[in-house]
């Protein structure tokens, strides 16, 4: 059989509905069961919700994987667990089961209407930069050319 080529990609998860670890830990689970080779896992971290405000606490993490699925095949298996794991899309930024979200897929960057690619919301949002930090620290932006450490450090500046 003809070896085939692994891409390395960063996932963020986020869930705040149910129980949010074991959502979590199932999502990891579906992954890994989907051929999603995770080598790094970070911490889960507790934070205050994004967005709509009025709504409970998340609990975030970040994984690498090495995967042979193209963007838009990981695209549609993360969407795919997601409704397994009970996920209804209700309003914008709402309380949700379970969210995965494309962060890195190689260095690559799609910027299509329902594929983007580095996720272009990352760099706003510390519960997906501080996770990352954790695993990758010299992970490079592709469109920045920024470290995520960078990033991060940038985005915890402004906030001050
Ligand atoms: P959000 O993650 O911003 O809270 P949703 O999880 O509801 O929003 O995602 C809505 C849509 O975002 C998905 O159906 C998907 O098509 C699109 N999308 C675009 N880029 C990405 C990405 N990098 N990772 C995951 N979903 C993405
Ligand atoms: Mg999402």
């Amino acid at each position: 059989m003809e070896e085939q080529v692994k891409h390395r990609v960063f996932i963020a998860l986020g869930s705040n509905l149910g129980d949010k670890h074991k959502n979590i830990l199932d999502a990891v689970n579906y992954l890994i069961e989907e051929g999603v080779d995770i080598r790094k896992i970070s911490s889960i971290i507790e934070t205050a919700p994004y967005g709509l405000t009025e709504q409970p606490s998340f609990l975030n993490c970040v994984i690498e994987g090495y995967t042979e699925l193209s963007p838009r095949k990981l695209l549609l298996l993360l969407l795919d667990i997601e409704k397994r794991l009970g996920r209804v899309r209700t309003i914008k930024w709402g309380p949700r089961t379970i969210d995965l979200d494309i962060i890195f897929y190689d260095d690559l960057v799609i910027d299509e209407p329902d594929l983007k690619v580095p996720h272009p919301d990352m760099k706003n949002r510390i519960f997906v930069l501080k996770p990352l930090v954790e695993i990758e620290p010299d992970f490079v932006h592709p469109i920045f050319k920024k470290s995520v450490k960078q990033l991060l450090e940038d985005l915890e500046g402004k906030s001050k």
